[in-house]
């Protein structure tokens, strides 16, 4: 089972992310958190990334497709296993990248999760999370640019997976706990 964990900045990809391994014992990759250890060690990558990040703009995708390829080469046992994807794809080339790369692998998307969160408490929830992230993209004006380039570049990979007939959509807003029952019971039905 390959899941992806759709959502603007601040939907909880992560946060629900962290419950599906547990629960379906899944490999993760993140590529915000793989290329904030990027900036940390500050590798080329890295040094790279930050410029885009700060900025509140999508790494290019070029570059993040030969990311995904690298990660992919270098752990083959991940795919086979099965992988939950948070925060890639975030543009429809992204997208068409990563079904040709699962192809080779014989596998595919089974289901897109889209955590759907009111702008609103998206915003409240980054400005809190700034407050300790330390991370230099969670401050009012960088969070304004993100939820603008991710209704420009990413939301449209709803309708590209509603398409496919894998996009489940997921009420992000309130608890926790009923966020992720409902994330089961979705996966459930269509597995
Ligand atoms: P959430 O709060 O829902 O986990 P997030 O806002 O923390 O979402 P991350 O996935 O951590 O978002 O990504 C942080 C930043 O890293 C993005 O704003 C972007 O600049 C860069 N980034 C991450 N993934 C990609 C990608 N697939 N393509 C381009 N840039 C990316
Ligand atoms: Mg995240």
């Amino acid at each position: 089972m390959n899941i992806v964990i759709f959502g603007a900045p601040g939907s909880g990809k992560g946060t629900q992310s962290e419950r599906l391994i547990e629960k379906y014992g899944l490999h993760h990759i993140s590529t915000g958190e793989l290329l904030r250890d990027h900036i940390a060690r500050q590798t080329h990558l890295g040094k790279v990334a930050d410029t885009y990040i700060s900025q509140g703009q999508l790494i290019p995708d070029e570059l993040m497709i030969d990311v995904l390829e690298d990660i992919f080469k270098q752990n083959p046992e991940t795919v086979e296993k099965g992988v939950i994807f948070d925060g890639f794809p975030r543009t429809i080339p992204q997208a068409e990248a990563l079904a040709v790369m699962l192809g080779k692998y014989n596998t595919e998307i089974h289901s897109v999760i889209g955590l759907e969160v009111d702008e609103d408490e998206l915003v409240r929830r980054m400005i809190e999370r700034g407050k300790n992230s330390g991370r230099s993209d969670d401050n009012i004006d960088t969070i304004r640019k993100r939820l603008d380039v991710y209704h420009r570049q990413t939301a449209p990979l709803k309708e590209y997976y509603l398409g496919k007939g894998t996009y489940r959509a997921i009420n992000g807003n309130g608890d926790l706990d009923r966020i992720s029952n409902d994330i089961a019971a979705e996966l459930d039905r269509h597995n």
